[in-house]
């Protein structure tokens, strides 16, 4: 499945605070649909985080105060934190919904409704990555930050988030070299277990 790496309080967004859409100034999915893990980069976002992470904030509960405890957001930097499904890539301008000019009894222009798929959406000239089914996993995993949609080893069984290894797992050998007398799934070592959060 692929990884995408996120900053945080993004990433926390994403799996726990009900942010549904990625904004990227292109298309880093191609055609893919499925499956992405969501990794926290090293690196903290501190532009312009605050007034729409408030969203998440009440959706989490409102927990506002206190050290990195108390702020989900900021924990885990370098790990996987989560999974969630990605379910479409649209541009902006084929979601955007324009409302009627409002004016007042003097014909002045005073308001026009403008939205998107979601308030997460930003405008413009952006690529919204619909995301669903947030999952989070019971103890992040370190992991590497790169850019785009990147493939990895790991899958998914259940609830088990699983990885692809060359290693036997299931006793019969060392090594899985020829398949023969292994068992099936031999070669997959469960790494977290997902629950979803939403
Ligand atoms: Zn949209
Ligand atoms: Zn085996």
């Amino acid at each position: 499945m692929r990884i995408l790496t996120v900053r945080q309080p993004w990433a926390w967004a994403i799996i726990h605070g009900g942010k549904d859409v990625e904004n990227r100034t292109r298309n880093i999915a191609g055609a893919y649909r499925g499956p992405v893990l969501i990794h926290a980069a090293k690196q903290y976002d501190y532009t312009g985080a605050t007034p729409t992470l408030s969203r998440a904030q009440i959706a989490a509960g409102g927990a506002t105060s206190g050290a990195t405890s108390g702020r989900p957001w900021m924990t885990h930097l370098g790990h996987v934190v989560g999974v969630v499904d990605l379910v479409d890539v649209h541009h902006a301008s084929e979601c955007v919904f324009v409302g009627d000019v409002v004016e007042d009894f003097d014909g002045n222009f005073v308001s026009q409704e403008v939205s998107y798929c979601s308030p997460w959406a930003q405008a413009e000239n952006v690529e919204h990555l619909v995301l669903a089914n947030p999952r989070a996993l019971d103890e992040p995993i370190p992991y590497k930050g790169g850019l785009g949609l990147r493939k990895t080893n790991f899958g998914i069984a259940g609830d088990w988030l699983y990885e692809e290894t060359d290693r036997c797992t299931c006793g019969v050998g060392s090594t899985i070299g020829a398949l023969y007398g292994h068992e099936p799934g031999c070669g997959l070592e469960p790494i977290a277990r997902l629950a979803a959060t939403s």
